[in-house]
């Protein structure tokens, strides 16, 4: 049996009449940028995530650099998030010109932590670390389909003045406290790349917010500054959604809930299924919906065990294998200011299990009697 670690084509052909007829739609439309697919998938991804607006933009990356430029962060601002994340959150801060200062994650969620936090932002303004810049902004990562501690952090964010961004790349549907991912912050970004809960074909984004300025200023700035054709307001960039993918997330976004739903059952099963082993397997704290973009697990003999799964056509991922300061292109280069120790640690001990709505309930019992046979053996 093979088991792919992700499967974004599975999630085209359970889709594909609907989705080969909305391709369809655009090419026939003759219209190819912008236009009414955009306007109808902001509209309904706005309704469907319960925020005032929502603009396609070109990927994730974009939406949280457009996020950020819209609250009017660039050089001279520090721009705090998780060292345990995608690259593509702390790339976004660079792209703005401010400074990324990176923060532990909570052992149990793998999110943020807060008082990780607070210990970094008092260290930031304090008079012997003012020279790299007043922290404007925090961005918290809903890592792996788990909510971050939103309540703490936005506490937090209030009493040192900060403009929150949600990273919610990864999940789609989330929620704390029955309130969804994208609607704590100030603004949100979303990636629809193809493996992530609401996946494109494609590359694709959103930023969604309720505030009418700072969604005008994503709109300007996402078009070179226009409001009006050719009449820059402000320096903008290109960043929009392509009508092909909006078209397509038009469908998909239809089965989101669904597919959701699909993912915690197979996370139900794996947790039974693995629950007496050795493995620390996800967790959800009170309040908190998983929607499972990823399923993490941390083991100490992960390599081993990760070669075994290899060899029985099962594959698994190390999300992430180098904690971002610990990058080449970071290392030494933007400044630590707080031991980032359950960050490092993880990133020696965390796998990925194989989960999307696709998968069969075959697939996940051959995946667990591979762990169970394992663990068992070598223990
Ligand atoms: C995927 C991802 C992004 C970036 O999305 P792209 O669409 O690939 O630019 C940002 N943050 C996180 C946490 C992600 O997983």
């Amino acid at each position: 049996m093979i088991v792919l670690p992700a499967n974004p084509k599975a999630s085209y052909l359970a889709h594909k009449f609907e989705i080969d007829a909305a391709i369809q739609r655009v090419l026939d439309s003759g219209v190819y940028i912008l236009g009414e697919e955009v306007s109808a998938f902001e509209a309904e991804f706005a309704a469907w995530n319960g925020n005032e607006y929502a603009i396609g933009v070109a990927n994730g990356t974009d939406a949280l650099e457009l996020c950020l430029r819209a609250c009017g962060i660039g050089p001279g601002d520090v721009v705090v998030t998780v060292a345990n994340t995608a690259v593509a959150t702390v790339a976004a801060i660079e792209r703005c010109g401010a400074l990324p200062i990176l923060v532990d994650v909570d052992p149990v969620t793998y999110t943020l932590d807060p008082n990780s936090l607070e210990d970094t932002l008092q260290a930031v303004i304090t008079a012997a670390k003012r020279e790299l810049g007043v922290p404007r902004a925090v961005i918290p990562v809903h890592l792996y389909g788990h909510p971050a501690n939103m309540v703490a952090i936005v506490e937090i964010a209030r009493k040192y003045g900060l403009a929150v961004v949600e990273d919610c790349a990864q999940a789609h549907g989330a929620s704390l406290q029955g309130r969804k991912v994208g609607t704590w912050g100030d603004m949100a970004a979303f990636s629809f790349y193809p493996t992530k809960n609401l996946g494109a074909l494609g590359d694709g984004g959103m930023v969604t917010t309720d505030d009418a300025r700072l969604a005008r200023q994503v709109k300007l700035l996402q078009q070179y500054g226009w409001e009006q054709r050719y009449i820059s307001q402000v320096p903008g960039v290109n960043s929009r959604l392509d009508p092909i993918q909006a078209a397509i997330l038009r469908v998909k976004l239809q089965h989101l809930d669904h597919d959701n739903r699909r993912r915690q059952g197979h996370a139900m099963r794996y947790l039974q299924l693995l629950a007496d082993g050795p493995l620390q397997l996800p967790q959800t704290v009170a309040g908190a919906v998983h929607v499972y973009h990823q399923f993490v697990c941390r083991f100490w003999r992960r390599d081993r065990l990760r070669e075994r799964l290899r060899q029985k056509g099962i594959g698994t991922q190390i999300l992430y294998p180098v904690p971002i300061h610990l990058q080449p292109a970071y290392r030494g280069r933007i400044p630590v200011l707080k031991n980032l120790a359950v960050t490092e640690a993880c990133a020696n001990e965390i796998f990925t299990l194989p989960i999307y709505p696709e998968l069969t309930l075959n697939q996940i019992d051959y995946v667990a009697q591979s762990i169970r046979a394992f663990v068992i053996i070598k223990r």
